[in-house]
């Protein structure tokens, strides 16, 4: 499941909260949902270019 950062916009609160599709989330300090989602670097870095692929080259009409 995707991690996102956010920020409370009533009170700057940061905090990570762990997103599934139909979750709500609220800000854990004061309890608003206007909330800023930012991209957690954690949650970016996963799965990006310097992830090797387990599938074998093959070339493209080989037979
Ligand atoms: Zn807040």
């Amino acid at each position: 499941m995707p991690m996102f950062d956010f920020e409370c916009r009533e009170c700057k609160k940061r905090f990570e909260e762990i997103v599934s599709a139909d979750s709500h989330v609220v800000c854990p300090e004061c309890g608003s949902d206007e909330l800023a989602k930012l991209w957690s670097p954690f949650a970016v870095g996963r799965g990006g270019a310097s992830t090797p692929r387990c599938a074998p080259s093959i070339p493209a009409g080989g037979a």
